[in-house]
């Protein structure tokens, strides 16, 4: 029901100048489950994921966090709070080792054995990060770039994570990979998930619940188990006749 959701969109708009990205959005995630959110290119799902974390303040509406309304609240304050984001394109810093990158996603927490432990939780979820722990992350594949950027979100110790396109730009198996071990560290850590997609069907795979973006705007929503059988997601979202 409404009143267990760990996070809470109302009637969100967010706009860009005179360009409306984004139009009276409302949506919900349960702790621990994955939501996606799908949409074409140019939807408005980027800009749904940065108005959740603070980077671009709402024109209407609220954003609520275990129930405490971060509509606009400083990013760094919001990244406190539990909610970490994981943008489109990673950004990770390309300059800094792979272990030094981890380290900045934990810079607010203060226990640093703790700290310590996270890092090795996130190289037995990602091994090859341990590899390359000393080596400058500008130096790293596309996939393994993804894979740091989500596990650098992970050592700021999440109760929710926004994925912004984990598939951007990887091979199909490389995607499958990188969504098998979203749905392990869902499962595992209980950590929540929103994540948004272009590729319909690994997200569909994936989630739980699911809402379908058109134009900045949620035109359809339900399981994903449900989304899957609907004849409109199956030719326009998953390329099916
Ligand atoms: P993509 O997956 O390609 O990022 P998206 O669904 O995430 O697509 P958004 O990036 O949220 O979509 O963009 C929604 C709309 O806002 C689009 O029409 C886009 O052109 C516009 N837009 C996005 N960023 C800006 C910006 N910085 N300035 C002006 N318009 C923008």
């Amino acid at each position: 029901s409404a009143a267990e959701a760990i996070l809470k969109l109302a009637n969100v708009e967010s706009a860009y100048g005179p360009i409306k990205a984004i139009r009276g959005v409302s949506l919900q995630v349960r702790p621990g489950e994955i939501a996606t959110v799908l949409g074409a290119n140019g939807a408005g799902k980027t800009t749904i994921l940065k108005t959740i974390s603070g980077i671009i303040d709402p024109r209407k509406g609220s954003v609520e966090f275990r129930g405490d309304n971060i509509t606009a609240l400083d990013p760094a304050l919001i990244v406190q709070r539990g909610l970490s984001h994981v943008p489109e394109g990673r950004e990770v810093f390309p300059l800094l080792s792979v272990r030094d990158n981890l380290l900045m996603g934990a810079y607010t927490r203060r226990d640093r054995d703790a700290v310590a432990r996270d890092v090795e939780g996130v190289f037995g979820y990602f091994p090859i990060l341990r590899e390359r722990a000393a080596q400058q992350a500008g130096l790293l594949s596309g996939g393994q770039q993804q894979m740091l950027a989500i596990s650098r979100a992970l050592m700021a110790a999440p109760e929710l994570i926004l994925l912004d396109e984990p598939s951007l730009g990887l091979s199909p198996k490389l995607t499958k990979e990188i969504f098998e071990i979203v749905v392990r560290i869902n499962r595992e850590r209980g950590t929540t998930v929103l994540l948004v997609e272009q590729n319909a069907n690994m997200a569909l795979n994936a989630a739980d619940y699911g809402y379908v973006l058109e134009n900045g705007r949620i035109v359809m929503e339900d399981s994903c188990e449900r989304l899957r059988e609907k004849d409109d997601i199956k030719e326009f979202y998953l390329g099916m006749k």
